[in-house]
């Protein structure tokens, strides 16, 4: 389980035990092309469980393409991926691109992986409350009353307990986000996806997003994050990988990718203040 870890431990050396594990995620060699351009050319990364991964880069280097390429929203043309040591099965369809050899497979994959977008996603015209307990019900099978006993807690942990009748509508945008969350974790899914997840918020309302991060973090959450909140990189990630036109230019603990930072892209890109 999910186990509380301070945060100068995360850029340290894992114990030696975890280092025998396969990694909760793993991505070898990922090529996408959109027409003949190739956005993603042979990236790979690897999370341990409890790893922190930021994804930092130039808008249009290819960052959200390959967390979309981790559940097939998007085909990659090539490379793999595995959790746990698991690869998701891939071949090529008639297009070139990959598909899963096998739906029921792709369909535990996906369960697997909890997204949470820039843009929230929540159902408009559902309360915040059955926009939680909707994916435990209908693709867990868990009973409404289990389902509401949890959403109800995932609230209070996201500091909305009050706000679980409301539509989304009449919630701030930090709000809504904090809402996806919950609803994210209520499928208490492996690894957690975030792509700009505090891009489209009121700059004071940034924080309180950031905060219940960092606090999924300290849990021990593994999680891959896209972000341009530099700060929080630096501070929470293990790991920060910085994305060049569809390659890793540049991967490493924040105390090399901020402090120290070898590539002159990555130094142009820090210092251009984005
Ligand atoms: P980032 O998230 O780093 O800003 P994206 O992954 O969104 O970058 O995009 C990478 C490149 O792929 C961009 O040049 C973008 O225009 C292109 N791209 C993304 N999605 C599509 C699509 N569906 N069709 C064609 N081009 C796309
Ligand atoms: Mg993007």
């Amino acid at each position: 389980d999910h186990h509380t870890r301070s945060a100068p431990d995360r850029a340290g050396t894992p114990p030696p035990d975890s280092r025998e594990l396969p990694p909760a995620l793993a991505v070898c060699n990922l090529h996408k092309r959109f027409g003949d351009r190739e956005v993603l050319r042979g990236v790979s990364l690897a999370a341990q469980a409890g790893d922190v991964i930021t994804l930092i880069g130039a808008s249009g280097s290819g960052k959200s393409t390959l967390l979309r390429c981790l559940n097939l929203l998007e085909h990659p043309h090539a490379g793999s991926m595995s959790m746990n040591g698991e690869p998701l099965a891939l071949q090529p369809g008639r297009d070139g691109s990959l598909d899963a050899v096998d739906a029921g497979q792709l369909r535990r994959w996906r369960t697997r992986l909890g997204f949470v977008f820039q843009n929230f996603n929540l159902w408009q015209h559902r309360t915040t409350l059955e926009n939680i307990i909707e994916a435990p019900v209908h693709v867990l099978g868990h009973s409404r009353a289990q389902a509401v006993d949890r959403a109800h807690a995932l609230l209070a942990r996201v500091g909305l307990a009050h706000r679980a009748n409301e539509y989304p509508s009449r919630l701030s945008g930090g709000e809504q986000q904090r809402a996806a969350i919950a609803r994210t974790l209520a499928m208490d899914p492996q690894v957690l996806l975030f792509d700009e997840p505090t891009s489209a918020l009121d700059p004071e309302r940034v924080g309180e997003v950031l905060a219940v991060m960092r606090e999924l973090a300290e849990e021990g959450r593994t999680m891959l994050v896209v972000t341009h909140e530099m700060g929080f990189a630096r501070e929470v990630s293990s790991q920060t990988v910085f994305l060049h036109e569809g390659q890793v230019e540049e991967a490493g603990p924040p105390a090399q990718i901020f402090g120290a930072p070898r590539s002159e892209r990555l130094r142009q890109f820090l210092g251009s203040g984005l």
